[in-house]
C-alpha cells in the first residue's frame, strides 16, 4: 500500500492546536501519515516540548522533519537544535514513526551527522521503541545531478528504512523518471517531482509501488502540483491504482485550463474503467511534441493508452503518427487534424478526430427533436469560419448528408478550404452535395437550417469578445438550430441572438462534452455512463 501523506508546516509553539486540526481534518478526508514540518519551530526555545506534544498527540502516525535551508527548508539553527528535536521524536510515549533525515547530514562527520546514524541504526532494529529514518534528498531546481549514485547509496545504507528523491519536474518526462526509480528500487522508496509538471508522480506514485505520496489538506495553501488529499482519494481513486492502471493524457500548449481530465476521470471512475487521463504540458513545437510522446511510449509498465490532443498539436497527432508507422483515420486526414490518439494492444497508433462526433451528434440530437425525419439530410447548414472549426465542422455536416456553405471574413480562405475538403470527401465542385463557399458579407437573407458559429468571435478574453459575427440579414427564426462552437463563455453574442429568435441553441460545451464522449468510446468500448454531468457551463448552455 501507497499511504498519502500530509505535510503540516509548524513555525511556532502557539500553532500546534490548529496543526493538529488540520492534521485531524486530513485523517478524515483519507490521509494515512502527519509529516510535522518543524524547520523554525526547531530554532525556538521550548522546541523539544513543543514536538513532544505534537508527536503524541498527533491523530495518526507522524513523520517529523527538520529541513535544512541548504536542503530547500527553513531551518538554519544549531545542531543541538535540531538533535533536541530529534530526541524528543524519540522519546514521545509513543515515539514519531519515522524522522527524514537528507542525506548530506547523514553522512556529514557533524554531531547532527552521528546523530542521525544512531538514531537508523537503533530504528532498523525494528524493535518498535523508535522512529525509523527516511534518508532524504531534494532538488528544487531541477533533476539532481549523479540522481542514480545518491539513489542507489541511499539503498546501500543498512539502517535507514525509506529512502526518498524530490525533485522539481522541468518537463512531463521527469515523471518517468520518477517511475524507473521506483521500479527499480532495493528498498521502500519515495520518488516524487514538484512543480506543475510532477502531478502524475504524484497520482501514480502506488502504480509504481511507492512507500508514499504527498498530498495537501484543504485547510493549507496551494502547493504547485500538489492536490489536495480530498481530489486524490475522490476525483482520482487514488486507492484503486495499481500496477495495471492505464494512462492517459491530453496534450496541449498551454494545457492548465483543459476540462478533459475532469471529464475523462470521471467517466473511468463511474464506468469503473482503471484508467486516469493527465494533462500534460507538451511545449508548442513539433519537437516537444515529439519528445513527450516517446518518452511516454517508451516506458511500457506505464500503460500509456492514449491521448486528446487539443492546439497547436492536431496536426502533429497526424505527423507523429503516420511517423510510427500508425494509422490515420480517414475523416481526420480530410479535415488535416487528428484530437485523438490510441494505443492498441500490439502497439500501433491511430490518430482520429473526434470534433466531428462533437459537431454531429449534438445537432443530429437536436434535428431528432424538431421532428426532422431525415435527420440533417438535405438541410441547409451555414458553418461560419473556416478555420480547425470550421473545417471539422463542415467535414460533420457534409457527411451527414446536408447541403453545407462555408462563410467566412476572408472569403479566398472560403473558398480554398471547400475546394480542399470537396476534392478529399470525393464532392466534385459541381456535384449536388458539394461544400460551397461563400464571402461571410453576402449572405443577404439566405435561409438555413442549420447555422454552425466556428469562429473565434464571442470567446471570452478573445478580440472579438463581443462581436456575433452572423450578419443581420441572416433569418434566424424559432426553426433554426443554431449552434455555437466556442464554450468560454456559455453564452455568446451569437447564442444569445438565437435564443432571442426563438431558435434551438446549442453552446460549444455539448460539441466539447460529445467529442469526449467519443473518445471515451473509442478508448474504452462504452459509451460513458452519464453524459449529463452536471457541470456548471454545461448545465447553463443547453438551458438557453
Ligand atoms: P482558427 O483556426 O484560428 O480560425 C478562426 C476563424 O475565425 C477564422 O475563420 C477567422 O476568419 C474567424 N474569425 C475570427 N474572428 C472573427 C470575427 N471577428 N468575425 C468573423 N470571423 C472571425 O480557430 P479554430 O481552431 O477554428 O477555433 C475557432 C473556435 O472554435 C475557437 O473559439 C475554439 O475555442 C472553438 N472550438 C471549440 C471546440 C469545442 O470543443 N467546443 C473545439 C474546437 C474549437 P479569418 O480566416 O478571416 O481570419
Amino acid at each position: 500500500m501507497t499511504f498519502i501523506a500530509v505535510a503540516v508546516p509548524v513555525v511556532r509553539a502557539d500553532q500546534i492546536s490548529a496543526a493538529l486540526e488540520t492534521a485531524r481534518l486530513a485523517k478524515a478526508q483519507g490521509a494515512d501519515l502527519v509529516e510535522w514540518r518543524v524547520d523554525s519551530l526547531a530554532q525556538e526555545p521550548g522546541a523539544a516540548s513543543a514536538v513532544t506534544r505534537l508527536v503524541q498527540d498527533a491523530p495518526m502516525p507522524c513523520i517529523v522533519t527538520v529541513r535544512h535551508v541548504a536542503e530547500g527548508g527553513g531551518f538554519c539553527g544549531t545542531d543541538e537544535q535540531r538533535q533536541q528535536v530529534w530526541t524528543a521524536a524519540c522519546t514521545a510515549h509513543p515515539p514519531a514513526a519515522y524522522v527524514d533525515v537528507e542525506l548530506a547530514t547523514y553522512r556529514s562527520d557533524s554531531m547532527a551527522g552521528e546523530r542521525a546514524r544512531d538514531m537508523s541504526r537503533l530504528g532498523s532494529l525494528g524493535s518498535g521503541s523508535g522512529p525509523r529514518v527516511i534518508l532524504s534528498f531534494h532538488d528544487f531546481e531541477g533533476r539532481p545531478h549523479g540522481l542514480s549514485a545518491r539513489i542507489a547509496e541511499m539503498w546501500a545504507d543498512p539502517s535507514s528504512t525509506v529512502s526518498k528523491v524530490v525533485w522539481t519536474a522541468r518537463t512531463p518526462r521527469d515523471n518517468t523518471e520518477a517511475f524507473e526509480v521506483l521500479a527499480a528500487r532495493a528498498k521502500p522508496t519515495i520518488a516524487l517531482c514538484m512543480g506543475e509538471h510532477g502531478l502524475m508522480s504524484r497520482v501514480l506514485a502506488p502504480k509504481f509501488g511507492a512507500f508514499l505520496t504527498y498530498a495537501r489538506s484543504d485547510a493549507q495553501g496551494t502547493a504547485p502540483g500538489q492536490p489536495t488529499v480530498e481530489e486524490l482519494v475522490q476525483q482520482w481513486d487514488f486507492r484503486s491504482i495499481g500496477p495495471k492502471t492505464r494512462v492517459y493524457g491530453v496534450l496541449a500548449h498551454p494545457v492548465g485550463h483543459s476540462r478533459s481530465p475532469a471529464l475523462h476521470n470521471r467517466w473511468f471512475r463511474e464506468a469503473r474503467v482503471d484508467a486516469r487521463l493527465f494533462a500534460i504540458a507538451a511545449g508548442p513545437t513539433w519537437e516537444s511534441f515529439k519528445a513527450t510522446l516517446l518518452e511516454l511510449l517508451s516506458l511500457d509498465t506505464l500503460h500509456f493508452s492514449g491521448c486528446a490532443v487539443s492546439l497547436p498539436h492536431k496536426l502533429n497527432a497526424i505527423r507523429f503518427v503516420e511517423e510510427r508507422g500508425g494509422v490515420v483515420d480517414s475523416m481526420a486526414r480530410c479535415i488535416g487534424a487528428a484530437n485523438t490518439i490510441s494505443v492498441a494492444a500490439d502497439g500501433t497508433l491511430h490518430a482520429s478526430n473526434s470534433d466531428l462526433a462533437g459537431v454531429c451528434d449534438p445537432l443530429s440530437r437536436a434535428a431528432r427533436t424538431h421532428g426532422w425525419s431525415g435527420g440533417l439530410r438535405g438541410r441547409h447548414a451555414l458553418v461560419i469560419g473556416a478555420g480547425g472549426a470550421g473545417r471539422a465542422a463542415a467535414v460533420a455536416l457534409a457527411s451527414a448528408g446536408a447541403e453545407v456553405t462555408i462563410a467566412n471574413r476572408t472569403t479566398d480562405r472560403a473558398m480554398s478550404v471547400a475546394a480542399e475538403l470537396n476534392n478529399s470527401l470525393g464532392l466534385g465542385a459541381n456535384a449536388a452535395s458539394s461544400i460551397a463557399a461563400r464571402s461571410l458579407f453576402d449572405l443577404g437573407a439566405t435561409r438555413f437550417d442549420v447555422i454552425v458559429q466556428a469562429t473565434s468571435a464571442g470567446m471570452v478574453s478573445g478580440e472579438d469578445a463581443d462581436v456575433d459575427p452572423l450578419p443581420e440579414t441572416v433569418p434566424l427564426t424559432d426553426t433554426t438550430i443554431a449552434m455555437d462552437l466556442v464554450y468560454t463563455p456559455q453564452e455568446t453574442p451569437f447564442l444569445r441572438r438565437a435564443a432571442r429568435a426563438g431558435a434551438h441553441a446549442i453552446g460549444g460545451w455539448s460539441m466539447f462534452i460529445a467529442q469526449a464522449a467519443q473518445q471515451h468510446r473509442l478508448w474504452t468500448g462504452h459509451d460513458p455512463k452519464n453524459m449529463d454531468i452536471g457541470m456548471d457551463m454545461n448545465a447553463r448552455s443547453r438551458s438557453l
